[in-house]
């Protein structure tokens, strides 16, 4: 049984920051989990991940114009508010902020965060803007929010990364929790992107979780060169006649820098085309092969 009443919906930045400032004056620890809603176990999994290291959650539900390319799916990205609703409530979550746009970028708005180096390679390739777009309004949400801790996926290992060095670089004070990847039982990595997909690209996607279970089962197997595990995801992938790859790399996962070697804190990272959808998913060879 849920003991927690429903979540308490906010729309408005300075009654969410009122709430935040009145929570931790009563010695609550705050912990926060940006999504963009259309959510499925992975968020939720995020949730009681922050549930279980502070005192009251707060779950953010914005699809984020600024982080969408032109020829992207914005307008057509999922969104079930009551759904969302019903999940976070059963996750516990105290506060679900659903802030409107006009709310996050104010009239005349020009400032910007930019990172300069590790958004340069893997997704920021073939999504230029993408991530000032997403470190922009992670920003904006932290200073809204300011929570003492904040979770984020893995499946977005990127994404991670550069939010993760925007803390760092800009002094905020907030603990970040990278939290792993949660996988449907055919092995599909989660996202609210999966439902684009129809039976039969579903069906190809799969390869690639198989792809980087090849990886997985080389290392087991004692194999440590990058290139050749690379190769090995590459042929997995290159049997499906409608999947278009985008990248698959091997590296530093803080870092983001190439890696010759399968060591400890070395990701594969893919991005792939099917049909019209696109899909990220990475592993961690080494722990995840222990
Ligand atoms: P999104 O709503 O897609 O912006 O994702 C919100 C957060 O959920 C991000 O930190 C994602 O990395 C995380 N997330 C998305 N899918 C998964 C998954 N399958 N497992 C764990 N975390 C996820």
């Amino acid at each position: 049984m849920n003991a927690k009443p429903a979540p308490i919906v906010i729309s408005s930045p300075p009654e969410m920051r009122d709430w935040s400032r009145a929570r931790r004056l009563s010695g609550g620890r705050i912990g926060f989990v940006p999504t963009m809603g259309a959510l499925h176990d992975g968020h939720l999994s995020l949730f009681r991940s922050a549930a279980s290291r502070t005192d009251a959650v707060v779950v953010s539900i914005f699809v984020n114009p600024a982080q969408f390319g032109p020829r992207e799916d914005f307008l057509h990205y999922p969104r079930n508010p009551q759904s969302d609703l019903d999940q976070c409530r059963s996750a516990a979550v105290d506060v679900v902020f659903v802030p409107a746009v006009e709310a996050m970028y104010l009239s005349g708005h020009s400032v910007v965060v930019d990172e300069t180096a590790l958004s340069q390679g893997l997704c920021g390739t073939s999504r230029p803007g993408h991530f000032r777009g997403v470190l922009t309004v992670v920003a904006k949400l932290f200073n809204i929010v300011q929570p003492d801790l904040a979770v984020f996926g893995r499946k977005d290992a990127q994404q991670a990364a550069l939010i993760q060095r925007m803390v760092h670089d800009l002094h905020f004070p907030i603990e970040l929790v990278i939290a792993p990847i949660l996988r449907d039982a055919d092995g599909l990595a989660m996202s609210s992107r999966n439902r684009y997909l129809s039976d039969g690209e579903r069906r190809q996607a799969l390869a690639i979780p198989e792809a980087l279970r090849c990886v997985a089962e080389y290392v087991r197997k004692g194999g440590t060169d990058a290139e050749t595990a690379c190769n090995l995801a590459r042929k997995r992938l290159s049997r499906e006649p409608d999947l278009r790859l985008d990248y698959l790399v091997c590296v530093n996962a803080e870092t983001l820098a190439p890696a010759a070697l399968l060591t400890r804190g070395v990701m594969v990272a893919v991005a792939a085309w099917v049909g019209h959808t696109r899909l990220i998913d990475n592993i961690l060879p080494i722990e995840e092969s222990s």
